[in-house]
């Protein structure tokens, strides 16, 4: 069978989506900038969201004294290990929050990127109060000549979680900064993490009915991973019947739930992700993305599932 976004795959591939639009794989080069964010610094927030520990995801050729063009050069040299093809490449701005600064700042940052050959656009992660009309007319301008996407952390649709995990900004203001750039014609991503306290499994049911009434291009779910000597995870020590806990098998069969009721039209761009090795509270599913991802695909086939089978227009 043949499903909406033109493949047999039974989700919406990130992988794919590049090989429809570019013709060959892209891989992602991520980039650490420099930048706080307002969520430590005092601007929204001091200690920041209780998860946090961007240490835990970051690989290690991102370091924010070393020039962009070298964690570029140093990443592709990296990837290029693994994917031999792969000529194009998206520089990812990951670390804190990737549009918290002046204008003037962030187009000289963006643009050195943009000038290191091989490089076709850039992805930019940020928290939705940390961007204004200014910054995304600027994105809506650089759409034009490469490809932008605008990754919000949208965490949790909850308010009551937003405001436990001490997030710092509400689920209105993630529509508003998603609305507000889809409505400029840029790429919209969002990510998600599963598992965070207090929400259950018809929270997570719920989370991936209402974002599917969004304005999103792609979309990205993480399991919550516990990093040591974070809030959370001492949160966890001291209440840990707050928290799911999750085998790959459970979260796998949640994760097709949740795909059945999401929007065909979102590029799924994880629904996992991977913390560097050491950092976890909890102890790991010992495999790597690509096995999660083809266990999921497996799962998939097993139940006859497929992303949106019971997604709802009229949400
Ligand atoms: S907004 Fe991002 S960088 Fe800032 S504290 Fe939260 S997770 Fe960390």
């Amino acid at each position: 069978m043949i499903y909406p976004w033109g493949t047999e795959r039974r989700l919406n591939a990130y992988s794919d989506y590049f090989r429809r639009h570019f013709g060959q794989r892209v891989q992602k080069i991520t980039i650490d900038a420099g930048f706080t964010c307002p969520n430590r610094d005092g601007t929204c927030g001091t200690g920041g969201c209780t998860f946090c520990n961007n240490k835990a995801f970051n690989p290690s050729y991102n370091k924010a004294e070393k020039l962009i063009s070298e964690q570029i050069l140093q990443g592709m040299a990296f990837h290029r290990k693994r994917y031999r093809k792969a000529t194009q490449y998206l520089a990812y701005f990951q670390a804190y929050s990737n549009t918290y600064a002046g204008l003037d700042e962030l187009k000289v940052l963006y643009e050195q990127a943009l000038r290191v050959p091989g490089i076709i656009g850039i992805v930019v992660g940020t928290r939705p109060d940390c961007v204004d009309e200014e910054k995304l007319d600027y994105f809506q301008e650089l759409s034009q000549r490469c490809h932008v996407v605008v990754e919000y952390g949208i965490e949790s649709v909850f308010n009551r979680t937003l405001e436990r995990v001490n997030r710092g900004h509400d689920v209105e203001t993630s529509i508003r900064a998603i609305q507000e750039t889809a409505g400029r014609g840029i790429q919209v991503g969002g990510h998600l993490i599963v598992g965070l306290p207090g929400e259950n499994r018809e929270d997570f049911l719920e989370v991936a009915e209402v974002v599917s009434s969004w304005p999103l291009s792609n979309i990205k779910f993480h399991q919550l991973q516990l990093i040591k000597g974070t809030a959370m995870a001492r949160e966890y020590e001291e209440s840990p019947g707050d928290f799911m806990e999750f085998t790959m098998e459970s979260y796998l069969q949640l994760m097709m739930e949740m795909l059945e009721k999401l929007n065909p039209a979102f590029v799924v761009e994880r629904i996992a992700g991977e913390v560097n090795p050491g950092m976890g509270l909890r102890e790991g599913w010992g495999v790597r993305y690509d096995a999660v991802l083809r266990n999921f695909e497996e799962l998939l086939e097993k139940h006859d599932s497929w992303q949106g089978k019971h997604f709802k227009l009229d949400i």
